[in-house]
């Protein structure tokens, strides 16, 4: 291999001088950084027990700002996606030097090549007080409304994220919820107002094209007025890119579900399928998983007859498959076969 230089000092590679896309260490550390966050990190604490917001859960963290938030850094910023590693660093890990007038100044070290590497970092934080579930019971405040958030498939963590990901910016939320659960299948809300609810609940329509319904259950009497509890259930459609599934008989690829609409592309004439919130509740959609199909890497040796020749790798099996799009003989192709009738992934 030869010789690197830095292309702003010029200094030249070595054992503890790894060029880092071009830049040696002292010369990335002023132009770059070693991570990326948000520009401001919220940290939700409640007044009065000091307990942190974290994964959707209540904890302890203890008392010092600046543990917390070096906490919520290391362990959810920098592992959840909202902040970002630089590329080929291992090791890292940020400490909190000091905290003033809303500025976290942090110090980021990380390995490169085997060599420690470390630079300043300044990120924006505010404080959201919220009371936690335990300290909203003992002070009695009733929830009004329950949001249950289900899936039609089993729910998928990547869905629940992207579920979080939009109710976390709808205004208004997080000061009225009671309580947050997490089940297997979902996740149920507890919220202080009924018309939060409907508009968290509608936010979930309008994204997810999910399907609502509303019940509601008498709780008794207060101050001799009847209440009512209302609950919503949200069923959301849980697909994900990606995700084969079958509609209509024919299989297809989810390739977007975005602004409460899904779009498939069918597997036998490349076609697109786009299924607003009615018409993908209207017709049975149904997720395979991995179990109810085989994948097979193959090659496109030629056409015939309008169908691709397609060789498996493995087997040598050659197929012949009503394919939607020309693959230049030698192209690799995945198969899928699935109820004995075979499509090319597209
Ligand atoms: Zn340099
Ligand atoms: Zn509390």
């Amino acid at each position: 291999m030869g010789r690197r230089f830095c292309v702003r000092c010029g200094s030249e590679e070595g054992p503890d001088n790894p060029i880092i896309d071009s830049l040696c260490p002292k010369c990335f550390v002023n132009e770059r950084s070693i991570i990326k966050l948000p520009n401001t990190i919220k940290i939700t604490i409640c007044p009065v027990c000091g307990s942190v917001y974290y994964k959707g859960s209540w904890i302890k963290l203890g008392d010092d700002l600046s543990e917390v938030l070096e906490f919520l850094i290391n362990n959810y910023y920098l592992t959840s996606g909202r902040g970002v590693i630089y590329n080929g660093f291992t090791n890292v890990s940020v400490k909190v030097t000091s905290i003033e007038e809303g500025k976290a100044y942090l110090s980021i070290e990380g390995t490169y090549e085997g060599v420690r590497i470390n630079h300043g970092y300044v990120v924006n934080i505010r404080i959201d007080k919220r009371l936690c579930p335990k300290c909203t019971k003992v002070r009695g405040r009733h929830f009004e409304a329950i949001v249950q958030i289900r899936s039609e498939v089993p729910i998928r963590r990547e869905v629940v994220e992207r579920v979080s990901l939009v109710l976390s910016r709808m205004k208004g939320l997080e000061e009225n919820i009671v309580e947050v659960k997490e089940y297997r299948d979902g996740v149920d809300i507890k919220l202080l107002s009924q018309s939060v609810a409907r508009q968290l609940a509608n936010i979930l329509k309008r994204e997810f094209a999910a399907k609502i319904t509303q019940t509601w259950k008498d709780s008794g009497y207060v101050s001799g007025r009847k209440r009512s509890k209302l609950t919503i259930s949200v069923r959301v459609p849980g697909l994900l890119e990606g995700d084969i599934v079958e509609v209509d008989n024919v299989l297809a690829v989810v390739t977007s579900v975005k602004q409460g609409r899904v779009v498939l592309r069918r597997l036998d004439d490349g076609g697109q399928l786009r299924l607003d919130q009615s018409s993908l509740w209207e017709r049975n959609v149904k997720l395979l998983t991995p179990k109810d199909y085989a994948v097979l890497n193959a090659i496109v040796l030629g056409y015939e007859g309008g169908k691709a020749v397609v060789q498996a790798e493995e087997s040598g099996n050659v197929y012949y498959i009503a394919a939607p799009k020309l693959f230049k003989p030698g192209t690799g192709v995945k198969i899928l076969i699935y109820k004995g009738r075979t499509y090319l992934m597209i």
